[in-house]
């Protein structure tokens, strides 16, 4: 079963998110937990938990389904030591966050070496950050987003994923997600089925389809390994729909949060429908 939803607006509270899911039609979502855009938040008040957590029964969208993203402010990369404690504490924030609302997931993006230090220094920010994390909290699954590359941004290639999960010391709860934009962008071709197929068969022996938590669809405005993030509507860019029927037919994927980051809101319900139409036709 493919549960299938969009990045909806927490905007008025995270409470309102599972009501703008359940109006589009979809039966998993993605939300921010805290303005994505500072540094810090007040805490959630116990009112606005009982009210998400009272919605998302409603909405019949179960804590597996739910992807919240982190703040795109956060670098637990950053080769700055207190800029990346600045990271790190704002980064546990969001996991308690999650956590008090009864969720499980914690999407972020894995940091930016500012071409100030390799990549593999980097990646071993990166991977301090997360075991820290995981000591400090319970019951959270970090799961670490593949880009496009774009910038200094790591995790564009499997190979970086795969290094963070091996130097993580609690690989249950560890996992990643897919963004097929960002995918294309860095080069890999999921066009056709071909192409899909092989691009899945590495991510299988390089990652571990056992590690996949959650998937971003969102078509690509430029062309394969552009290296640049830049969402598209489904089938309307340079990926196209075939792509999409892939992923919406592979059986490897299942019971995991599918979010559409795309770039037209007012289209999602339908975008919804077409993506379930598409794991119908299989
Ligand atoms: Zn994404
Ligand atoms: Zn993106």
């Amino acid at each position: 079963m493919k549960y299938v939803g969009a990045h909806t607006s927490a905007s008025g509270g995270v409470q309102n998110a599972p009501i703008n899911a359940q109006n589009i039609g979809a039966n998993a979502f993605a939300l921010f937990v805290k303005n994505q855009r500072q540094w810090s938040a007040k805490p959630l008040d116990d009112n606005v938990i009982a009210q998400f957590k009272a919605n998302c029964e409603k909405a019949g969208i179960l804590p597996r389904h739910i992807l919240p993203h982190d703040s795109y402010l956060i670098n637990l990369g950053h080769p700055d030591k207190d800029a990346r404690e600045k990271s790190y504490v704002a980064f546990l924030d969001e996991i308690n966050r999650v956590s008090a609302l009864g969720l499980e997931l914690l999407n972020f993006h894995p940091g930016s070496h500012l071409n100030q230090i390799s990549e593999t220094e980097c990646l071993d920010n990166i991977a301090d950050c997360i075991n820290a994390a995981l000591k400090a909290t319970s019951g959270v699954k970090l799961v670490i987003e593949n880009t496009a590359g774009q910038g200094s941004n790591l995790g564009y290639k499997f190979e970086h994923l795969a290094y963070l999960i091996q130097k993580c010391e609690d690989k249950s709860r560890i996992g990643v997600c897919i963004d097929t934009c960002h995918l294309f962008a860095a080069g890999y071709d999921i066009r056709d089925k071909t192409a899909y197929l092989r691009t899945m068969k590495e991510f299988d022996e390089v990652v571990g389809y056992k590690f996949l938590a959650g998937m971003h669809l969102n078509d690509s405005k430029n062309e394969l390994g552009s290296r640049k993030d830049r969402h598209e509507c489904i089938g309307r860019g340079s990926i196209g729909e075939e792509g999409f029927r892939c992923i919406m037919q592979d059986p490897n994927i299942s019971d995991i949060p599918m979010i559409l980051e795309t770039i037209d809101e007012s289209i999602w319900a339908s975008e919804i429908i077409m993506l379930k139409n598409m794991q119908k036709e299989g």
